[in-house]
């Protein structure tokens, strides 16, 4: 800890699965023999620069930019660029150490990373929003490339921060070239990665229950977070004739008993200026709970009665006492959205009450394996139809979710998903790097 001081999320992150597999790694004394666990949390190389950019006023604005190129052991770094007045060394390493397992899970050839500025796109026009994403691509290009290092898109970055970061490679490198992941579609974008993340967590979700011979029709379910993520997940619960309860962004909790009308709060966030709290203007039933009113212990999108609980807005989310209130509620099941939702204390008292919980590495891995469709159609000059896109995206987190199970099921129980997807994901880049030799 000496070397990376002050990286509380980083180390909750290795903490998390060093503890989880620390009974595999002894009976595996090939991995410790070979200091696999003291290469694999140093990431291969971390590059760090400055952005400076010119807001619509002439004046000079500065930020920090970052890419953390994490394990390159099975193929190239691919992970998401966030950008999120929160985002430091810690918060872009943990998410990158957690790519690194969640890529080796797809079973696909791609290698772990992420990125990043402390940059807040919210308050910005379109055109600072472009001045910033050229600035920051006047550093990165040199360090990415389509079989380099691949990023996409995470918090405060879709499709428009990508096709503006995309343009400036283009310019810089005179390449059309596939080194973006979550392009515009006219772009060589893939048809279904905006939706791609939320999907796959509604089908790993049916998988988690239909292996407890259950389904998600009329489940009732709490929904965190009002992003990409959180809105194509509603969408396709909704599909899936479950019942969704709330959802939340940075300003607060809406709530309905009878279930929320998922088409009006996806029309709200994708309206300029308007807001969650406007859905009362239609629906005088539900709810809304502003930031500055949730319980001092948590969030109140997590005190609701419910069967099923979806974290899909940041890291740690659910606290100590917004685990305990889900537990006192019977919501049992978890499925994680976003990355590391579930603070650690939250995690110990899911353990005691035998909650089932789907793992972010698992479960919303659906978004990297369609950036990996992405950049094989790019490869190929080839535009796959989106129903080939989507059943491609189901069968890889089918195929998650058995491969975490069966593993599960060889080392304690089946429904120990945390641990399947730590011991699955770890075991196939260790042994990848095992064959590489000492690099
Ligand atoms: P978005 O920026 O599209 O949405 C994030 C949502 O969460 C927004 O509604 C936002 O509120 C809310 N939110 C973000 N930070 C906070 C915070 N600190 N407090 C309260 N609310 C917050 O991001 P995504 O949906 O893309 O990402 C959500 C999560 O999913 C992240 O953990 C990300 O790493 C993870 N993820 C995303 C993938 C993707 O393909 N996009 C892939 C895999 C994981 P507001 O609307 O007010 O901004």
């Amino acid at each position: 800890k000496s070397s990376n001081p002050n990286e509380t999320e980083f180390y909750q992150a290795v903490e998390e699965v060093l503890s989880s597999i620390n009974q595999y790694l002894e009976i595996n004394d090939k991995y410790q023999k070979n200091s696999i666990v003291e290469r694999l949390v140093e990431p291969e190389r971390q590059v760090i620069f400055r952005v400076p950019w010119l807001d619509d006023l002439g004046n000079v604005q500065v930020n920090r930019g970052f890419r953390i190129e994490f394990s390159s052991s099975l193929g190239p770094f691919k992970g998401g660029l966030r950008f999120h007045p929160s985002v430091n060394q810690s918060v872009v390493k943990f998410l990158g150490f957690e790519q690194v397992l969640k890529n080796a899970l797809t079973g696909l050839p791609l290698g772990g990373g992420k990125g990043g500025a402390d940059f807040n796109p919210k308050d910005k026009s379109d055109h600072e929003i472009m001045r910033f994403c050229q600035s920051y691509m006047t550093e990165l290009f040199r360090h990415i490339g389509a079989n380099t290092d691949v990023p996409a898109g995470d918090i405060g970055v879709g499709a428009r921060e990508i096709g503006y970061l995309f343009g400036q490679y283009k310019r810089i490198t005179n390449q059309f070239s596939g080194v973006l992941t979550g392009k515009p579609e006219s772009l060589n974008g893939s048809s279904l990665r905006t939706e791609a993340t939320g999907y796959g967590v509604a089908y790993f979700l049916s998988a988690m229950l239909d292996a407890k011979g259950d389904s998600l029709t009329g489940k009732r379910c709490l929904v965190s977070g009002a992003g990409n993520v959180a809105l194509y997940l509603m969408k396709k619960l909704d599909e899936y004739d479950a019942v969704i309860l709330s959802c939340s962004d940075s300003k607060g909790t809406l709530y309905s008993k009878n279930g929320l009308d998922v088409k009006l709060v996806m029309h709200l966030k994708s309206e300029r200026g308007a807001e969650l709290r406007d859905y009362l203007n239609e629906h005088k039933d539900a709810e809304f709970t502003p930031v500055n009113q949730y319980p001092s212990d948590g969030h109140q999108v997590w005190r609701y009665e419910a069967d099923i609980a979806l974290p899909c807005a940041t890291q740690n989310e659910i606290t100590k006492d917004d685990a305990k209130a889900l537990v006192e509620n019977r919501c049992l099941t978890v499925c994680e959205g976003a990355n590391m939702p579930t603070t650690p204390e939250a995690m110990k008292i899911f353990k005691e009450h035998n909650v089932y919980l789907g793992p972010s590495k698992a479960a919303n891995a659906g978004g990297v394996a369609t950036s990996q469709f992405e950049m094989a159609q790019n490869a190929s000059m080839q535009k796959w139809q989106s129903e080939q896109v989507d059943e491609k995206l189901q069968q890889v987190m089918k195929s998650i979710f058995n491969t975490i199970s069966v593993t599960a099921k060889q080392y304690s129980n089946e429904h120990d998903l945390v641990l399947g997807a730590n011991i699955a994901g770890f075991e196939r880049v260790a042994d990848a790097m095992l064959k590489q030799g000492v690099v």
